[in-house]
Formats: structure tokens, C-alpha cells, sequence
């Protein structure tokens, strides 16, 4: 974009194609090399009730167009996000954190099944701190830091006004960055993780918590129905969208 071209379109098609590009470094990234031999080899072997899937096989970009909420999690399902090749889809994790999202108004149905499945998000993007399946869902320390760059830019684009941290890997990640960019309020101590925690950063905006909808955490209990949806209405008026009435 040329400096005497500044349009709010031209300044949209500069961003859509910044994203695309996110997008494809992403899915081309082959920087872990554990983590692409394991992505590939899921891809391979498969679980028995997908043995007619073809697998995705290869890093997992953020799900959505640049928006004010971004939602963080750990890293893609081996066989949820790396099968479907999108964010939080095509298992139980998916299926908690969509429905919370379409009654909060942030989804356009609840079922997230694949990526011909017609889900859209309004006003949020999903992503995650590691964009590849780890094997035991335990992306190693060196593994966060590869992927870091790609968090960055994410949030770069985004510009996000509310973060929603899906479990405490992905909240201490925000807290490092906003630590770097000198954007948390009170940096000391560092705020803590919690299920509906609350950390403010510069300019009105606003880190929350969220236990991780895994099966560990709904299986048990630990996180509800009712729980997650909470985080997510907060969410909603923290970042300024209208009440939806269902
Ligand atoms: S985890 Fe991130 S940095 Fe590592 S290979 Fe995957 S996309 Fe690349």
C-alpha cells in the first residue's frame, strides 16, 4: 500500500492479505521437527473411527478474520483440529467451545464438525500458542517459542481488545506478551490464572480466563456449561458487543 493510499478499503485488502499470508506461512511452517513427524504421523496411522478421514496432517492456521476477541487455546487436537485442519473442530473441546460461542452470539450455530461444515465467526478469532498437534497435547517450552512469531503477528493483526485464555499455558502467553509490549496495568506480580480471572492491559483492554474446555475439565466437572458460557458473556461486554437477546 502506497503511503498516499489510505482508504479504509485499501487499508481492509492490505490487512486480508497480511492474514492470508499469516495464514499460509502457518500451514507451511515445518520449524518443530517433532511436532511435524507427529502431525503427519497422526495423519497416517489415524484413529480407527476416522479411518476413511483425510487428515489435515500439517500446522493449524487461526480460525476467523482479524476481530476484537481473541480466543487462545494450547494447541490442535491430534485428532480434532490436525484431522479437520481447523481451530477447535471435529471434537469435544470444539464442540464446548462453539456452543458457548453461538450463544453468546459469536458463532453462527454451535456444531463444528469439519471445515465444509458452514461455521462462521462474527466478531472473534481462535487460535492457539502451538499451531501443531503435540504428542500428549504437551507442546515442549522450545516448541511455544518457534511458534511465538505466529502468535505475535496474530495479535498484531487483530489488535484484540479482549483475550479469552483457554487454560493457564495460553494465559501465561498473553501475559508474556503483554509484558514485552509494556501493556499490563499492574505487572507485578504477574496476574494469575483462574476460571473467570480478570487482567487489565493499555488502552481499555482486557485478558480473561477460561478453564480449557478439554475432557480432563468437563468430564469432571471442573468447567460447566454454565461456566464457560459466563466467561464468554463477559467477553462480549468487555469488548463492547451488543447484548444478544435469544
Ligand atoms: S508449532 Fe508452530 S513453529 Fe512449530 S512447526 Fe508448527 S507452526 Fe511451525
Amino acid at each position: 500500500m502506497s503511503p498516499s493510499d489510505k482508504s479504509p478499503s485499501s487499508q481492509s485488502q492490505h490487512l486480508k492479505r497480511q492474514w492470508e499470508q499469516l495464514h499460509d506461512d502457518v500451514v507451511s511452517c515445518e520449524r518443530c521437527d517433532r511436532l511435524i513427524k507427529h502431525c503427519r504421523n497422526v495423519a497416517i496411522e489415524k484413529r480407527a473411527a476416522y479411518r476413511d478421514h483425510d487428515y489435515w496432517g500439517k500446522p493449524v492456521p487461526s480460525f476467523g478474520t482479524p476481530a476484537k476477541i481473541l480466543v487462545v487455546g494450547l494447541a490442535p487436537g491430534a485428532h480434532g483440529a490436525n484431522r479437520t485442519g481447523r481451530m477447535f473442530t471435529g471434537d469435544r473441546s470444539g464442540d464446548w467451545l462453539y456452543r458457548a460461542m453461538f450463544n453468546n452470539g459469536l458463532a453462527n450455530q454451535p456444531e463444528s464438525t469439519g471445515r465444509a461444515d458452514g461455521l462462521k465467526l462474527t466478531g472473534c478469532v481462535v487460535t492457539n500458542v502451538c499451531c501443531c498437534a503435540p504428542p500428549d497435547n504437551k507442546p515442549a517450552t522450545e516448541e511455544i517459542a518457534n511458534c511465538q512469531p505466529f502468535f505475535q503477528r496474530t495479535i498484531e493483526l487483530c489488535q484484540p481488545k479482549v483475550f479469552v485464555a483457554l487454560g493457564g499455558l495460553a494465559w501465561r502467553a498473553v501475559v508474556r506478551h503483554a509484558v514485552e509490549q509494556n501493556q499490563l496495568i499492574n505487572p507485578s506480580p504477574r496476574p494469575k490464572f483462574g476460571h473467570g480471572a480478570l487482567a487489565e492491559l493499555t488502552e481499555g483492554r482486557w485478558l480473561l480466563g477460561c478453564y480449557h474446555p478439554s475432557q480432563q475439565n468437563t468430564f469432571t466437572g471442573r468447567l460447566t456449561e454454565p461456566m464457560i458460557d459466563a466467561v464468554f458473556k463477559d467477553a462480549c461486554r468487555l469488548a463492547g458487543r451488543p447484548r444478544k437477546h435469544k
